[in-house]
């Protein structure tokens, strides 16, 4: 498979490790519809030992193809990321003392010292993945009644809004 997407932090400890992996996904590991095509990603950095444990500091990108929520169509895009976090192995759990403190967002904690890239990259391409994905920030979508794509022609139907607050007042007009 992959060449060995893995490093033994027992091994890292004066010199920094650097490192430059490519890992493979497919868009099915995401379990994201809208995710039609996915890059292999890229990262690059290194680990180092500091004080209670390592850091690891890295450049990931990756890029893909999206479906926008709106329109429909599929679009291109990418990321440059860098990061960084610190790798501490969990402790065992102390009698009456439960050492979840400080910034655990950019904490990574293991058990096993041979540390695996792969899912520490699938978590932040997660995280990146955008709920909602849009093709532009101001994509119109498509007509509700039809179906047209609203960014290539307006079509001409009329679509009735009236704000119910306005419905409210011609009321009291009326009266
Ligand atoms: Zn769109
Ligand atoms: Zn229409």
């Amino acid at each position: 498979m992959n060449a060995p997407t893995n490093f033994s932090l027992e091994a890292i400890v004066d010199e920094p490790l650097r490192f430059d992996f490519e890992i493979f996904f497919s868009t099915k590991e995401f379990g994201r519809e809208p995710l039609l095509d996915i890059s292999p990603a890229r990262i690059a950095g290194e680990v180092a030992r500091v004080e209670g444990g390592h850091s690891l500091s890295a450049r990931l990108s990756w890029s893909g193809k999206l479906e926008c929520s709106r329109c429909l169509a599929p679009y291109d895009f990418s990321e440059d990321d860098e990061f960084s976090l610190l790798l501490y192995r969990r402790a065992p759990i102390a009698e009456g003392e439960l050492s979840l403190d400080k910034d655990d967002l950019d904490a990574y904690f293991y058990d096993d010292p041979v540390v695996s890239v792969a899912p520490i990259v699938e978590e932040r391409i997660q995280i990146a993945l955008p709920m909602k994905p849009l093709c532009r920030e101001d994509c119109r979508g498509l007509c509700p009644q039809c179906g047209a794509d609203r960014n290539v022609s307006p079509c001409s139907c009329v679509v009735e809004f009236i704000d119910p607050r306005w419905r409210a007042l011609q009321v009291l007009k009326k009266g």
